[in-house]
């Protein structure tokens, strides 16, 4: 397991995968019965955008500058989009600014030196995350969008972290997928975090420590689905988000997939895949088709075509969801349109949600 998901935190592939996933989220909280979300692959939660293109020896090319930057940055009167390295907010090697308001937050020892992250995580204390629901804060307002629905909580976590240049353009905090569900949360919701790599759970681990109704499990994902489920709220949200280094990955997760229904037919389950070959991953649409599922659909994006010489090796990503809340597909949609046409790194963005069982 070398997989460190930091490097590629707040990359396009994240923005799509998280954006997508507040609407999930927003989609369950439709019905007012909690429900638990269980994270099978939840990596450690924080990620210092400034610490991405520190590598283990060498240094890296960040990615985040073409995923959130892209999102969070001006736009210039070119209408091109000025990418600001998050490391511009604050020296990558500064520790976030003591703020006398947090109450006192007893996190474990963090990753020994030379983790990229000693300087910036041990955070003393921190108020509590929460975003209220968008209908409750702003009562005569129509909802914010869903692409402001998510930069919303990434801003607020980037404020709630310390960064005092968060604004319009500088970005250096970024929640992974505990933190964002975290946000969303409500008092009859409960949360489950899974993560296998010892020292990414332990990071895990102090984020949730003193958090209510989260609970973290230093656990293989794939096990986690039949010891957690069915949950006693009858009601769920997997999210299956690998880091597909095991050759067997897509394998694990169909049997996965039926594991979790054979225990719960209505659970909502998303899994988030690569797309860097195109025939793997229609060769797991496949397979999903065979476990004859309720309704389930694939919703893709692409940031370059395949034809294109400068294509990065990972050139779009994709995220099937089994049993997703009602007509979320007519949210998302508009969405991944959005997002391809602000992502796409050389021409040839685009976006698709095909259904595979409809609903
Ligand atoms: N869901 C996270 C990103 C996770 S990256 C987010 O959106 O923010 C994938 C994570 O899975 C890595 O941290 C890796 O260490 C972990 N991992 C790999 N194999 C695993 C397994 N079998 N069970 C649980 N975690 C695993």
């Amino acid at each position: 397991m070398n997989y460190r998901h930091h490097y590629h935190a707040g990359n396009f592939a994240d923005v799509m995968k998280h954006a997508a996933l507040v609407q999930l989220v927003r989609g369950m909280q439709r019905k007012d019965k909690g429900f638990l979300y269980l994270d099978t692959h939840a990596g450690r939660g924080f990620y210092d955008l400034a610490a991405s293109s520190r590598g283990d020896t060498l240094q890296r090319k960040p990615e985040h500058p073409d995923g959130i930057g892209r999102l969070v940055a001006q736009p210039v009167l070119s209408g091109q989009t000025t990418l600001t390295p998050a490391s511009t907010a604050r020296p990558p090697s500064a520790p976030p600014p003591p703020l006398a308001t947090r109450p006192p937050f007893a996190s474990p020892p963090l990753l020994a030196s030379p983790s990229p992250f000693a300087l910036c995580l041990p955070l003393a204390s921190r108020p509590p995350f929460t975003t209220p629901s968008p209908l409750a804060s702003r009562p005569l307002l129509a909802p914010p969008s869903p692409l402001d629905d998510y930069l919303g909580i990434v801003r607020a976590f980037d404020r709630r972290n310390g960064n005092p240049a968060s604004s319009a353009s500088a970005l250096r905090y970024y929640p992974g997928s505990p933190w964002l569900v975290r946000a969303l949360m409500r008092s009859q919701d409960r949360m489950t975090l899974c993560e296998k790599h010892p020292g990414e759970y332990l990071a895990l681990h102090g984020e949730f420590l003193k958090e209510p109704r989260v609970s973290t499990h230093e656990l293989d994902g794939y096990t986690a689905i039949r010891a957690m489920l069915p949950p006693p709220e009858k009601r769920a949200l997997i999210l299956i988000d690998p880091s597909y280094e095991a050759q067997d990955e897509y394998e694990k997760i169909a049997q996965a997939i039926r594991e979790a229904l054979r225990r719960m037919p209505a659970a909502t389950i998303a899994v988030w895949y690569p797309l860097t070959e195109r025939a793997r991953a229609d060769a797991f649409l496949d397979r999903l088709a065979m476990l004859n599922p309720p309704p389930t659909f694939a919703a893709e994006l692409t940031i370059a075509s395949a034809s294109s010489p400068s294509a990065p090796k990972m050139r779009g990503c994709g995220m099937a969801v089994v049993n997703p809340p009602w007509q979320i597909d007519q949210t998302l949609r508009p969405l991944l349109d959005t997002l391809a046409s602000r992502l796409a790194q050389v021409p040839g963005g685009t976006a698709t949600l095909d259904w595979i069982v409809r609903e």
